[in-house]
C-alpha cells in the first residue's frame, strides 16, 4: 500500500512511523522548506502522548530535546497558590511529562521516518486532494500531482484535506485568547522557580506561564485574552513593542513575569488560539484526518500532540486489522472521535478560565481554588494522560484496535 501524508509537524511524521511499522510505503509533504528546527514556541507531552511515542519506538527523541517536567503550580495575581496539580499518570519507569521545543520534535521526528525509509519532502503544499476509483490524488502547489492508495491529512487547524473531504467543514474557532512565547536565557530568576514545574499565573490582565531549565533559562508564554490578531497589525508591531505591552499586562501583579518578558526573548508571537470542537466528516474514500486536522483543542488542554500522537499509533493498527481501508478508517474514527471531542471540550473549558471575568481578584482566586479542590483534580484528569494506546490487537473483540 502507498500513502501519502501531508503535513511535516507531529502528527504527520507520527503517522508516517506507524504506517511504516505496518508495512505501509509512506511520502510525507510538508509545506514549508526544511527549517533548523528553532522556529516557534515549547510545549508539554503528557505522559499519554509519550507512551504513543514509546509504541513508535521514538521517545528517545523527545527525551533528549526535552525537559521534565512534574507539576502544574497555579497563582493568582497576588502570587496566593491556588493549586498544585501533577501532569499526569506516570509511566512505569516514573516519567511525567517533557517540556520541549515543537519544531525541534517535529523535525526529530521526520528525521527518524526518513531513517527508517519514508520519503520525506518539504517545501512540498498540497493545494487539494481529489479522488480517483478507490485511489486518491494530490495536487501540488507546483502543479504536479501524486497517487496513492491513502491520504492522510495531518496539515494542522487550517487543514486542506479537511475542505477536501468536506467543502462545508466548519472552519476552526477563534477562543478569544492570543499566544505569546519566549525565552530568557541564563536569568537568575530560574533559581528562583521550583524545578521540574510548570508555574502558571492568573494574572488580573492575562495570563502567564513559565518553566525553568537546568540550564538556568526560563521559557514562558502570554495568553492575552483580546480580539483577534489582524495580519496588517503583526506585521506592523515589532517584538519590543509586543514585549512592552506584555509586561505592563503583569506590572501590577505578584511575580516575575514582567521582569522575564522584558528580559527575554520572544519566538511565537501574535498568534490566534483556534479550537475544532467537533469535525462531522474525518474521511472520505481512502482519505482521512488525524491530528489537530481532525479535533484541534485550545493550547490549554496541554494535549494537541498527545492526541495527535495516540491518532497515528491507532489510524496504524486499525490499517493493519481492518480488512480494507473503509473498515479501517471507519475503526480509527470509532476508536478515537469520543475522546477527544471530550479533550477538545474541557481545552475550551480551561481557556475560558483564563479570560479574567468582571468578578474581583479576590472572588476570582476563591472560585479557582474551588475548581483545583474539587473538579480539576488529578483524579478528574486521570482518564485523560492514563490512556495508553495499545499496539498489540485487542483480546477483547469489542475494541477497536489501538483503542
Ligand atoms: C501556543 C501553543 C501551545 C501549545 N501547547 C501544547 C502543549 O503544551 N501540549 C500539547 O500537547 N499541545 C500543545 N499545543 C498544540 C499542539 O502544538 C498541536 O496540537 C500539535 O502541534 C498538532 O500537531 P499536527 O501535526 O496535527 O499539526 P501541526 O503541528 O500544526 O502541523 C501541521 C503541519 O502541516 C503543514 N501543512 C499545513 N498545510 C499544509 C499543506 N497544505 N501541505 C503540506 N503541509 C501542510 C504545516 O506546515 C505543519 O508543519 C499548543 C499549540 C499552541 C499554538
Amino acid at each position: 500500500m502507498k500513502a501519502l501524508v501531508v503535513g511535516g509537524g507531529i502528527a504527520g511524521p507520527a503517522t508516517a512511523l506507524a504506517l511504516a511499522k505496518v508495512g505501509v510505503d509512506v511520502t510525507v509533504l510538508e509545506a514549508w522548506p526544511r527549517g533548523d528546527g528553532e522556529a516557534g514556541s515549547w510545549f508539554t507531552l503528557a505522559p499519554n502522548g509519550l507512551h504513543a511515542l514509546d509504541v513508535l519506538g521514538a521517545r528517545h527523541l523527545a527525551t533528549a530535546l526535552g525537559v521534565p517536567s512534574e507539576r502544574n503550580v497555579m497563582l493568582g495575581a497576588s502570587g496566593a497558590v491556588l493549586g498544585n496539580l501533577s501532569l499526569g499518570v506516570p509511566l512505569d519507569d516514573g516519567t511525567v511529562a517533557l517540556t520541549l521545543k515543537r519544531s525541534r520534535l517535529a523535525l526529530a521526528l521526520a528525521d527518524e521516518a526518513g531513517r527508517r525509509g519514508v520519503e520525506v519532502r518539504h517545501g512540498a503544499r498540497v493545494v487539494d486532494v481529489s479522488l480517483a476509483g478507490d485511489r486518491a490524488v494530490a495536487l501540488l502547489a507546483d502543479g504536479s500531482t501524486l497517487e496513492a492508495d491513502l491520504v492522510v491529512g495531518a496539515d494542522g487547524v487550517h487543514s486542506v484535506v479537511r475542505r477536501a473531504i468536506d467543502p462545508t467543514a466548519v472552519p476552526a474557532r477563534y477562543v478569544g485568547l492570543t499566544n505569546f512565547g519566549g525565552i530568557t536565557s541564563n536569568t537568575p530568576v530560574a533559581a528562583g522557580l521550583p524545578a521540574r514545574q510548570w508555574h502558571f499565573v492568573f494574572g488580573s490582565r492575562a495570563f502567564f506561564g513559565a518553566h525553568p531549565t537546568p540550564s538556568g533559562d526560563v521559557v514562558w508564554f502570554v495568553n492575552q485574552p483580546r480580539p483577534l490578531i489582524t495580519p496588517d497589525e503583526r506585521a506592523r508591531r515589532s517584538h519590543e513593542d509586543w514585549q512592552g505591552e506584555l509586561a505592563d499586562l503583569f506590572e501590577q501583579d505578584a511575580g516575575p513575569a514582567a521582569e522575564l518578558i522584558r528580559s527575554g526573548r520572544l519566538e511565537l508571537w501574535a498568534d490566534n488560539t483556534h479550537d475544532l470542537p467537533s469535525v462531522a466528516r474525518w474521511s472520505r474514500g481512502p482519505v482521512v484526518i488525524v491530528g489537530d486536522a481532525a479535533h484541534a483543542p485550545a493550547p490549554s488542554s496541554g494535549q494537541g500532540a498527545s492526541m495527535a500522537l495516540e491518532d497515528a499509533v491507532v489510524l496504524a493498527t486499525s490499517l493493519r486489522d481492518a480488512g480494507n481501508v473503509d473498515a479501517a478508517l471507519a475503526a480509527y474514527e470509532k476508536a478515537r472521535r469520543a475522546r477527544v471531542e471530550r479533550i477538545v471540550a474541557a481545552g475550551a473549558r480551561s481557556s475560558s478560565s483564563k479570560i479574567p471575568g468582571r468578578a474581583g481578584r479576590a472572588v476570582r482566586d476563591a472560585m479557582m481554588r474551588l475548581v483545583f479542590r474539587h473538579l480539576v483534580t488529578e483524579r478528574s484528569t486521570a482518564w485523560i494522560t492514563g490512556h495508553r494506546v495499545q499496539w498489540e490487537p485487542s483480546a477483547d473483540r469489542a475494541l477497536p484496535s489501538g483503542a
